[in-house]
């Protein structure tokens, strides 16, 4: 059996909320990942499976690999779809704000989101929730969103409802945030919540295959360029940098996605520990970093780059030049070494 997550009283009162309802509107944060469309289309079934009115809207537009989720389709894009989704938040009765900590990770959606007077819940798994919503419930010890909802969906007496299409969507999360089961993926719940979603239906092996057997020839081309040529290693600070320019992704057809997972290809290297992709966007460079075992990139993202994170996943933002920020994690080096070493003898 899986523990509990809601008490038997957040259960009710969020259970009343769902009920009161009559428009409900789910959204979740900035370059939608599957975690968070995962979550968002699983509650999106739950809900249209109670004859709620619900819409999905993202900040911007999600990787091309979770189109064949059912449901996708009704996926509203925040940039394309600005006003209209601005009139749903703004007379929305309930929000369901998942996978995100903090209203700014929705980004240019914010303020709409934060001026709504409908109700808030939170389903996340971030570090430091703030405290925006009537309802928060933060788990950072669990490895995604949508294994925190497929636990609250049971607490509130719905898993009988819940359809093939949302257990396919849960499990897509799942699967995604733990790197298919790789890292943050030792609790037992995990391995029982997969059970009921393949009794509810679900093809694990296939969702793999939709969602990593997709690669381009010029997907393919782009990040073997990027760990044979770009690749920078430094063995005495257990480090390796990545650097892309505008121009190069341009070379190689760059379409959104395409870079999703090159920044962990250096940490299979067993003596680095570190990671840092940085890619030039138009106005900011976007870093992500990735570390293992207890190396916080989290607080990287956090010193360094105006950013946050998981211990092991972060990311945040540089201003200036591509050069620039090469030069400034060139400088940080020495810290990240200094972190690592004491790991290493701890
Ligand atoms: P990714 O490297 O995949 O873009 O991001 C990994 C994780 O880092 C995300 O799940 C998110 O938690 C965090 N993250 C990435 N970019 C930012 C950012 O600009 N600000 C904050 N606060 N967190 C970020
Ligand atoms: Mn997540």
């Amino acid at each position: 059996m899986v523990p509990r997550i809601l008490s038997k009283r957040e259960a009710d009162e969020m259970s009343q909320l769902i009920d009161m309802a009559k428009r409900i509107v789910i959204v979740c944060h900035v370059s939608p990942d599957g975690d968070a469309i995962g979550a968002s289309l699983a509650m999106w079934h739950m809900m249209n499976g109670l004859g709620k009115e619900t819409y999905i809207i993202v900040p911007d537009q999600y990787p091309a690999d979770f189109r064949f989720l059912k449901g996708c389709k009704e996926i509203l894009v925040y940039t394309r779809y600005t006003e209209f989704a601005e009139s749903l938040i703004s007379q929305a009765d309930l929000i369901f704000c998942l996978d995100f900590n903090d209203p700014q990770r929705v980004d240019l959606m914010c303020p709409a989101l934060t001026a709504s007077k409908a109700k808030k819940i939170l389903i996340d798994h971030h570090l430091h929730a703030k405290s925006f919503c009537d309802m928060t419930f933060s788990h950072p010890e669990i490895s995604s969103t949508c294994e925190v909802l497929f636990r609250v969906i049971c607490n509130l007496g719905l898993y009988e409802q819940m359809t093939v299409d949302a257990a396919n969507a849960i499990y897509t999360g799942m699967m995604t945030d733990t790197g298919n089961f790789t890292y943050n993926s030792n609790s037992r719940e995990i391995y029982l919540i997969i059970a009921e979603l393949i009794k509810k239906g679900i093809n694990k092996d296939a969702i793999y295959a939709r969602i990593h057997n997709t690669n381009s020839e010029d997907k393919l081309r782009l990040n073997s360029y990027a760990i044979f040529q770009k690749m920078e290693v430094y063995p005495q600070y257990s480090a390796a940098i990545i650097l892309l320019t505008q121009e190069e992704l341009n070379r190689y057809h760059y379409q959104k996605g395409d870079t999703e997972g090159l920044v962990n290809v250096p940490l299979s290297m067993g003596n680095i520990l570190f990671s840092a992709f940085l890619r030039e966007e138009s106005n900011l460079i976007k870093v992500s970093l990735r570390s293992k075992g207890n190396f916080p990139a989290n607080k990287i993202a956090t010193d360094y780059f105006n950013g946050g994170g998981h211990l092991n996943a972060a990311g945040g933002e540089f201003y200036g030049t591509l050069e620039e920020a090469g030069n400034f994690m060139r400088g940080i080096l020495p810290v990240i070494g200094d972190l690592a070493a004491q790991l290493k003898q701890s």
